[in-house]
């Protein structure tokens, strides 16, 4: 029986796309052949590229916008890296609001100067900070839109004249944003978009060529788009299912509609957590959210209890990440309303029965 799966990431994806990822696997579209086994320079794969390049910018609304979309390697984690390599040339400005935006900042050292403008870290990383200057000299700004491991998330963005740039993997296109705001975003796909393997960068191209430094080949953004993200042999695998599951986004309606789910899947589970006397959730009330639901038990010795009863309800995946403990519901856009019901019922079930 497939289970309930709400694992932060890899994570679960829309049936229809593993369904027709598989297909594709034994044969890609009647060609007799696998997706597995044909050439990136053959015109199907091309084909499959260029697709999910335009689909991309296509569902952020930034097609024909000075803006290009690749699909890269080496996780968001190079692109902590990497977009500090291309962009830095005085000094990086960042907002720390957990594990992942600590993470960027920290790689960018290895490039240059940064500033940490403002940090949630003496409370926990519970809350998104909203006071903080932002230096005139700085070349970019970097926010992490979402915070997967603590479960808070942006949903007013820095106001600012210097590019705006943003590690999304865990929000990107579950709700509408004002991608046009941004002149760097990356996400690695196995969240919100597809498979491990492959990394969304969309770049706006007129920030790019400023920096001094020599950049090596395959982290240099302008080579990536002047080989159409086929510098070398690209993910085929997870360019394809990032393919599928940008297409099942659009047929659903696309953003605009899948954001309205997401805002219903979040609020039951929080009114859940608030309503139980056996919950209490991790981030604040206005910043929490709405693809990591983070909580811990009220009382800790009962998690044997709850966690058999997740386990017999066919629940997957909601252990806390192990830096903070307690428990996080990953709900991304594939996540069906029917399993957040699922798991309410077990947490009504389990306060009935303490
Ligand atoms: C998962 C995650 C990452 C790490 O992504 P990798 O592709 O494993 O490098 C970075 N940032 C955020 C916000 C994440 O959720």
């Amino acid at each position: 029986m497939k289970k309930h799966n709400f694992s932060a990431g890899p994570s679960i994806l829309p049936q229809s796309v593993f369904e027709k990822a598989s297909q594709a696997v034994l044969d890609l579209d009647g060609m007799g052949l696998s997706i597995l086994e044909i050439s990136h320079r053959s015109k199907e794969f091309i084909s499959i590229m260029e697709r999910a390049r335009a689909l991309a910018l296509e569902l952020a609304g930034l097609t024909d916008k000075g803006y290009k979309a690749l699909f890269l390697q080496g996780g968001a984690s190079l692109q902590f890296y990497a977009s500090a390599l291309n962009l830095l040339q005085h000094k990086g400005a960042y907002i720390d609001t957990g594990t992942w935006a600590h993470k960027a900042l920290t790689e960018a050292q290895f490039v240059g100067d940064i500033e940490v403008i403002a940090s949630s870290k003496d409370n926990g990383y519970r809350n998104i900070p909203t006071t903080y200057n932002i230096p005139k000299d700085a070349d970019y700004l970097h926010i992490t839109t979402n915070n997967t491991i603590y479960g808070t998330e942006y949903f007013k963005y820095p106001e600012t004249n210097i590019p705006l740039i943003a590690d999304m993997s865990s929000d990107i296109f579950s709700k509408e944003m004002p991608f046009e705001k941004f002149a760097l975003i990356y996400a690695g796909a196995q969240k919100n978009i597809g498979c491990a393997g492959t990394t969304l960068v969309i770049i706006r191209e007129d920030i790019l060529g400023k920096v001094e430094r020599k950049i090596p080949t395959h982290l240099n953004y302008q080579i990536h788009i002047k080989n159409e993200s086929m510098a070398n042999t690209p993910p085929t695998f997870g360019v394809y299912t990032s393919l599928l599951t940008m297409e099942w986004i659009k047929e659903q309606g696309g953003i605009k509609a899948i954001e309205k789910k997401n805002i219903q899947k979040a609020s039951a589970l929080y009114q859940e957590i608030d309503r139980n006397s056996l919950f209490k959730g991790y981030a604040t009330p206005e910043d929490r959210s709405r693809m990591n639901v983070v909580f811990n038990l009220t009382d800790e010795s009962l998690s044997e209890r709850f966690n058999n009863l997740c386990n017999e309800a066919n629940i997957s995946g909601i252990k806390g990440h192990r830096s903070i403990g307690g428990y996080r519901a990953s709900i991304y856009n594939a996540m069906p309303l029917e399993s957040v019901e699922v798991l309410i019922e077990v947490m009504k079930h389990f306060e009935k029965t303490a």
